[in-house]
């Protein structure tokens, strides 16, 4: 099924780390020039100016604008994104009740309310083996839950990456004490789904530095043996 994306198997990754909570914002692209935007997490002037600037310095074609969840920290630039390139921004479903919660969701963070919308005017549903693509790239959808109820992962299998999110992190995994969180969910699909991919498969988390799925697998103190 993935046969006519062998021939470039090449996709670059740009990371971006933003806004007061340092989210990883992800721009890949490829040969043909066009590119998905994962947690566009942009908040200040020149933070939307870092990520438009990149994309128009590399002439860069927005096709995808994905989020891995909708917790507001990964939200804070979906809303600028989707207009500036008209894009919809697609999500799991069982996300979509946080976009309406956002004040709560601040203050749970002990953060004043934002006077800014961040619900982009366009969204569509991903799930669980749906498939995106932009140029010659192709990304498997995984439905992680447990951080909260629509956490997804992005995984192309040809590039041997993953953009996780804040389901996985380096040596450890997102928090499971918020809203729709569960600690064994968690765990079993990091397990199940995740820890079944090859080991030099490189994870690209929502926040912190890159690892890969056999250090984790190995060293991750959250996460019960597969062996
Ligand atoms: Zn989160
Ligand atoms: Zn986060």
């Amino acid at each position: 099924m993935i046969d006519n994306i062998h021939a470039c198997p090449y996709m670059r990754v740009e990371t971006f780390e933003l806004n007061p909570l340092g989210v990883n914002t992800y721009v890949l692209h490829d040969e043909t020039r066009e590119c998905a935007v994962i947690d566009a997490a942009c908040f200040y002037p020149d933070e939307e100016e870092q990520l438009t600037r990149f994309i128009a310095d590399n002439g860069l074609v927005v096709k995808r604008l994905l989020n891995t969840h909708l917790h507001f920290d990964h939200l804070m630039g979906v809303n600028f994104i989707s207009s500036t390139y008209n894009v919809p921004l697609s999500c799991h479903e069982g996300d979509r009740f946080l976009m309406d919660d956002l004040p709560r969701q601040l203050t749970q963070f002990g953060l004043p309310p934002l006077d800014y919308d961040m619900k982009p005017k366009a969204i569509t549903n991903l799930k669980e083996g749906d498939r995106v693509s932009f140029g010659n790239q192709l990304l498997e959808v995984l439905h992680v839950p447990g951080h909260s109820p629509g956490s997804l992962v992005f995984y192309n299998a040809t590039a041997g990456c993953l953009f996780v999110g804040d389901v996985l992190f380096h040596s450890s995994i997102g928090r499971t004490d918020l809203y729709g969180g569960s600690y064994e969910t968690l765990e079993r699909g990091i397990r199940e789904k995740l820890f079944t991919l090859p080991d030099e498969t490189v994870v690209h988390p929502g926040h912190g530095p890159a690892t890969t799925i056999g250090y984790e697998k190995r060293y991750n103190p959250f996460v019960g043996q597969i062996r």
